[in-house]
C-alpha cells in the first residue's frame, strides 16, 4: 500500500510534514478527525529509521487519539505529532521549531508531551505557539489522573467478576511501578486488595511499595503466569501476545499501559479464554481528560476528577455489554468511540 493509500485507509483529514534545517527539525503532524473539536494528542520524539516508519506511527497514534478523546467525552478530535530525532539530541531550538509547526495549523491541532518529551519541552514549544496543553502551571503531570482512572476501571472490572466492586481480598498483579503503576498499587492496597507487583529496574519503587504498601514482589518474567484476579499492565504495550497468552492465570486484564494487546486477534483469544479485558484507551483516559480541559475550557480540577471517576461507568458498561453479547471488549469500545465521533457526544 502506498503512503497516500495508507492515509486514505486511516481516514485522516490532514497530514503535514515540516522541516527546519537550522533547528534539525523533521516532523509529521497528523490530524485524524475534528468532528468533535480541534485535534489533541502529544508530541512523540523518536529516532525512527525512516519517514515511512514515522508516518505509520503518527497515523496509528493520531487515530487512537480520536477514539480515546471521544470515549473520554471530550469535545476534541484526534491528532499526534512525531519528531524524527535522537532523544539525547533534543534542543530548545528543536522544540521551538516544532512549536512553530503547530502554530502554523492555527488551532486545528493541540499538542502536549508524550514519549521522550516533557513539561520542559512544552515550555519551549509555548514560546512559539499557544496550542499546547499539559502546562505545568495549569493541569501539570497527567499521571496521577491516569492512575485514578485506572483504579476506577479496576473497580468496575471487579464488579463484573465478583458482582461487587469491593476490592477487599481481590488479588491484583501490577506490572511496573512507574508514575502510573505506583499510584495504582497504592490505591489498590488502600482499598484492601492483595497487591503483587514486578519491576524492571526500579528497585527503589519496589522496596517502597513493599515496605509502605505491603506489596508482594513477583519476578519480572513471572508476572503473566502469577495467580491473580486482575492483571494490571502499567509498563509496556503489546504485553498480551502469542507468548504471554498461554501463560495467563488471571480472570481479567485492566491496567494503564497503552496498546496492551499486540493486535485485535489477541482480544478474540482473551474472550475465548474467558478473560475479561478493560480496553486500554478507555481505562487510561484520565491523563487526557486532565490535560484536554486546557484546550476548551477554564481548568477546573474538581470537574476533571468527576470526569475521571466516570471512567468507572464507561468501563463497566463496555464490559457488561461484552458479557451479554460475547463480542470482544475492544470491538465494543471502538464502536462506542466511532459512534460518538459520527453522531456527537
Ligand atoms: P513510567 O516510565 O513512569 O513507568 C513505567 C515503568 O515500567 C518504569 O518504572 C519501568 O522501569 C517499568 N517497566 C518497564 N518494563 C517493565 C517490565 N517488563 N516489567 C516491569 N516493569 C517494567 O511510565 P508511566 O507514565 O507510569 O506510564 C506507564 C504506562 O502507561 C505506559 O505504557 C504509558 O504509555 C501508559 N500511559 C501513561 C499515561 C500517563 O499519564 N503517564 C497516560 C496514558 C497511558
Amino acid at each position: 500500500m502506498s503512503n497516500v493509500e495508507l492515509i486514505r485507509e486511516f481516514g485522516h483529514e490532514r497530514v503535514a510534514f515540516f522541516t527546519n534545517e537550522k533547528a534539525g527539525l523533521r516532523c509529521i503532524i497528523a490530524i485524524h478527525n475534528t468532528n468533535l473539536g480541534p485535534a489533541l494528542g502529544g508530541c512523540r520524539l523518536y529516532p525512527y529509521a525512516s519517514y515511512d516508519d514515522a508516518l505509520f506511527d503518527v497515523l496509528r497514534l493520531s487515530r487512537g487519539m480520536s477514539f480515546k478523546n471521544a470515549a473520554a467525552g471530550l469535545p476534541l478530535g484526534g491528532g499526534k505529532g512525531v519528531i524524527i530525532a535522537d532523544p539525547s539530541q533534543r534542543t530548545e531550538a528543536l522544540m521551538e521549531a516544532y512549536g512553530e509547526a503547530v502554530e502554523s495549523l492555527q488551532g486545528k491541532y493541540y499538542t502536549a508531551e508524550d514519549v521522550n518529551t516533557d513539561t520542559r519541552d512544552v515550555d519551549y514549544m509555548m514560546r512559539k505557539t499557544k496550542y499546547v496543553v499539559g502546562r505545568k502551571e495549569i493541569s501539570g503531570d497527567p499521571s496521577p489522573f491516569t492512575a485514578i482512572g485506572v483504579f476506577e476501571g479496576i473497580k468496575a472490572t471487579a464488579k463484573i467478576l465478583n458482582g461487587t466492586d469491593d476490592l477487599n481480598g481481590v488479588t491484583v498483579a501490577v506490572q511496573g511501578l512507574g508514575k502510573v503503576g505506583y499510584d495504582v498499587a497504592k490505591y489498590l492496597s488502600e482499598a484492601g486488595a492483595n497487591v503483587k507487583a514486578c519491576v524492571h529496574s526500579n528497585r527503589k519503587a519496589m522496596e517502597k511499595a513493599a515496605n509502605e504498601l505491603g506489596v508482594t514482589e513477583v519476578r519480572e518474567k513471572d508476572i503473566f503466569s502469577t495467580e491473580c484476579d486482575i492483571l494490571a499492565p502499567c509498563a509496556l504495550g503489546a504485553v498480551v501476545n502469542d507468548f504471554t497468552l498461554p501463560q495467563l492465570k488471571c480472570r481479567a486484564i485492566a491496567g494503564g499501559a497503552n496498546n496492551v494487546l499486540l493486535n485485535d486477534e489477541c482480544g478474540v483469544e482473551l474472550k475465548k479464554k474467558g478473560i475479561v479485558y478493560a480496553p486500554d484507551f478507555i481505562i487510561n483516559g484520565g491523563g487526557v481528560i486532565n490535560a484536554g480541559q486546557e484546550a476548551f475550557t477554564t481548568y477546573d480540577k474538581e470537574n476533571v476528577l468527576k470526569q475521571v471517576r466516570n471512567i468507572y461507568n464507561t468501563v463497566y458498561n463496555i464490559l457488561e455489554e461484552s458479557q451479554k453479547t460475547g463480542e470482544p471488549e475492544g470491538v465494543i469500545a471502538q464502536r462506542f468511540a466511532e459512534d460518538r465521533i459520527k453522531n456527537g457526544l
